[in-house]
């Protein structure tokens, strides 16, 4: 199906690294529409709706460091970006602004793929926007998400927020869960050698999840693996996130298998 030329973007400081632009213009191109998207440094968050104006783009992706900012200059924002506090996704239509959040989406999507969210205790580590997002969806599906993070004033916050329980990072050796997830930087190029749970303390845990994607295989997902944990990379989450976004943006099924070929091809082609 041929449909109207269309522009999306990627807005965020900085963007450069970022592996956005590769994977959409590879789904667009699979699905035979024709459309650019294309990665743009924007300092404030208030250029981006006139960025999208002017250029007349459609559809944009928000990173870091806007995903909060972008929030006050938008026309309608969905329930679960309120409820995440952050907004990855924005999409222009008859001259309004919605903004929308996939990381949720995109997170639960990955974790299903490996075991049944109901009713398992998630660990989460880290309280900030990925955090949210996954508190948030695994709410929705019916799992119990318990926080961890460094600084106990901003994960007691959150857990009071969304009714769960919360221990600060130095615990971490007594916490036991099904499922283990960092949501924090730590183990993200260039400092690959870093991770926040030692191996002993993986042993609680069945599974283990990164949300980071670069490295493919982060220092706490190699420990895991070597303990007999069954590992979750952030590259699945990344890739449902991206093709929740062509959902919104487009109403058509994105090529998830292509999208995650192209994204692995790239990683690996880095880690060699
Ligand atoms: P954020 O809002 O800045 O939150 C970062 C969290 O990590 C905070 O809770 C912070 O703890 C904690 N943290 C940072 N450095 C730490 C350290 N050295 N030791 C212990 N805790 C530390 O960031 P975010 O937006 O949630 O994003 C976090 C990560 O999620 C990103 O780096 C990215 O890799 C990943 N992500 C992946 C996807 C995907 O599609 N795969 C999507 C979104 C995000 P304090 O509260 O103590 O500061």
């Amino acid at each position: 199906m041929k449909i109207d030329s269309r522009i999306f973007a990627l807005f965020g400081n900085p963007v450069a690294q970022s592996l956005s632009p590769l994977m959409h213009k590879a789904a667009f191109r699979e699905m035979h529409v024709d459309a650019s998207y294309r990665a743009l440094r924007v300092e404030n968050p208030r250029e981006i709706p006139e960025r999208m104006e002017a250029m007349d783009i459609r559809g944009a992706s928000i990173t870091i460091p806007h995903k909060t900012g972008i929030m006050p200059y938008l026309d309608e924002i969905s329930d679960s970006a309120a409820r995440i506090g952050a907004v990855n996704t924005v999409t222009r239509a008859d001259g309004r602004l919605r903004g929308d959040n996939t990381d949720g989406i995109g997170l639960v999507r990955a974790l299903s793929e490996a075991l049944e969210i109901k009713g398992k205790r998630f660990v989460v580590l880290g309280a900030g926007g990925a955090a949210r997002a996954a508190v948030v969806s695994i709410l929705n599906e019916g799992g119990v998400p318990v926080i961890v993070n460094r600084t106990a004033k901003r994960g007691g916050q959150v857990a009071k927020e969304f009714g769960c329980d919360f221990y600060p990072l130095d615990q971490i050796q007594g916490i036991t869960g099904d499922c283990l997830i960092n949501t924090t930087p730590v183990g993200m190029f260039p400092n690959t050698d870093a991770s926040l749970v030692s191996p002993d303390t993986l042993k609680h845990f069945e599974w283990v999840m990164d949300t980071i994607y670069n490295p493919l295989e982060t220092r706490l997902l190699k420990d895991a693996a070597k303990a007999g944990r069954r590992i979750i990379s952030g590259v699945t989450m990344f890739v449902h996130q991206g093709a929740q976004q062509i959902r919104i943006w487009t109403g058509l099924q994105p090529p998830t298998d292509v999208m995650k070929r192209i994204v692995l091809e790239r990683l690996k082609n880095e880690t060699d």
